[in-house]
């Protein structure tokens, strides 16, 4: 029987709340000072309490819904218990048998559907810090960003490449950032990748192993990454062996994996219901309402640029990627020709904290607009080639109006004239 690549993906992103998930502290923690954002809950101090950010869950249900997910009207929190000098209470409080959502769905470029298991909440640990001060080799440990909320996407392992889990990831992320939930940034740790690597007989008979690799800070990583596993693991098996269950690091500059350590089983965490918080109940309705406030999603936004304002697929996809640039382009798409603002964004080539300026430059007489207005004025065009020069004044009115005022109507008449008097149009 033949074995196939057998991929799932964890993918843990930080959301960008005010507060934290169970306390009043910040939750923007990057580069603050050690320590200056905690408080006894978030601490773990014997006898604090813990309260659920309300905006936190509405999130991650949000997330699951853009998932196509399933929403539970009835989730608990549990605690999951390991031991961990980033994990002062000693247990992490996550979600375990009823996540806020589960079977969802995304799909790739080619139709291919990859499932999604489940969304959860959680909350992040603290980091440790490692150091040598006066000679001595020492471990601190920044509590800052112990209970940011933290939402886990699982898939199903319906991956069959690094390729396909790059595109996959890049999908997520653009999902994520449309939603305004999480700034989605590997360098600062706000996104993270997890996948679990296997060659199964198929995703619904998986191999008796997989591995696991932690702490991929890129898709590119991600990619080279599954894609080394999946060739180490092939080779072993080729041999009549069989891979170990156990965890791995990616080394980037060998672009290989190495082991870290032996797989916890789900058992060992002995998880149970948090005690202090009741289970959330939702209605049907708060659940489809949260639905209404979703935005449109990427893939729909992509279309209809390229629908609505013949912007090319590939400037469209880059202006969804960023909601900065995407919101830009449409307050201000009205003022110039949509594919010149559009270039001019996704090159950085302008300003986003200010209105367009453009420069009566070539560069911003679209050649577009100009054939657009000769198409247009075909019988004015044939007058002005039976010597009535004339209605020249006319054609530099039309390319005013279209470019609503913002070019030089001097440099408009010299582009005009470049194209009259050259090669004929082509109808
Ligand atoms: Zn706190």
């Amino acid at each position: 029987m033949k074995l196939q690549p057998t991929i799932g993906l964890e993918i843990h992103v930080e959301l960008k709340t005010r507060s934290k998930m169970f306390c009043g502290c910040p939750a923007e923690h990057f580069a603050k000072p050690a320590n200056s954002q905690t408080c006894p809950v978030c601490l773990g101090l014997p006898g604090a309490l813990p309260v659920p950010n309300r905006l936190a869950i509405d999130w991650a249900i949000m997330i699951g819904l853009a998932l196509d997910c399933q929403v539970n009207l009835k989730s608990t929190f549990d605690r999951k218990h390991y031991f961990y000098p980033d994990l002062a209470k000693g247990f992490q409080i996550t979600q375990y048998d009823d996540p806020f959502s589960f079977k969802g769905q995304l799909k790739l470029e080619s139709g291919k559907v990859i499932r999604i298991t489940r969304v959860h909440l959680e909350e992040d640990t603290g980091k440790l810090l490692h150091k040598t001060i006066d000679g001595h080799k020492l471990t601190l440990v920044d509590f800052n960003r112990s209970g940011v909320p933290l939402v886990e996407i699982v898939t199903e392992p319906d991956i069959s490449s690094g390729e396909e889990a790059k595109e996959f990831l890049k999908k997520l992320r653009d999902i994520l950032r449309s939603l305004g939930v999480s700034d989605c940034d590997m360098e600062k740790g706000s996104m993270r990748l997890e996948p679990n690597i296997s060659w199964s007989l198929s995703a619904d008979k998986l191999a008796d192993y997989k591995v696991e690799i932690k702490n991929l800070n890129s898709f590119r990583f991600a990619q080279a990454g599954i894609d080394y596993e999946l060739k180490r693991q092939k080779a072993l098996l080729d041999k009549g062996e069989m891979p170990v269950q156990e965890t791995r690091g990616y080394q980037p500059a060998t672009k290989a994996t190495f082991s870290q350590r032996v797989k916890e089983t789900a058992a060992d965490y002995r998880y149970f219901p948090e005690p202090d918080i009741p289970p959330i109940v939702l209605t049907k309705a708060y659940v489809e309402n949260l639905r209404k406030q979703l935005p449109q999603l990427p893939e729909i936004v992509v279309q209809e640029l390229v629908k609505d304002f013949h912007l090319s697929l590939s400037t469209a996809q880059l202006l969804v990627k960023d909601p900065l640039k995407l919101a830009y382009f449409i307050q201000y798409n009205r003022q110039i020709d949509a594919q010149t603002l559009a270039n001019l964004i996704v090159n950085k080539k302008i300003d986003l904290s200010h209105p367009p300026q453009l420069k009566t430059t070539t560069e911003t007489v679209d050649p577009k607009i100009i054939d657009q207005v000769l198409k247009e004025n075909k019988d004015v065009v044939v007058k002005y080639k039976a010597g009535k020069t004339s209605v020249m004044g006319f054609l530099v009115g039309q390319v005013m109006r279209q470019t609503r005022g913002q070019v030089d109507p001097k440099l408009a008449s010299q582009e005009l004239l470049k194209r009259l008097q050259g090669p004929a149009l082509k109808s």
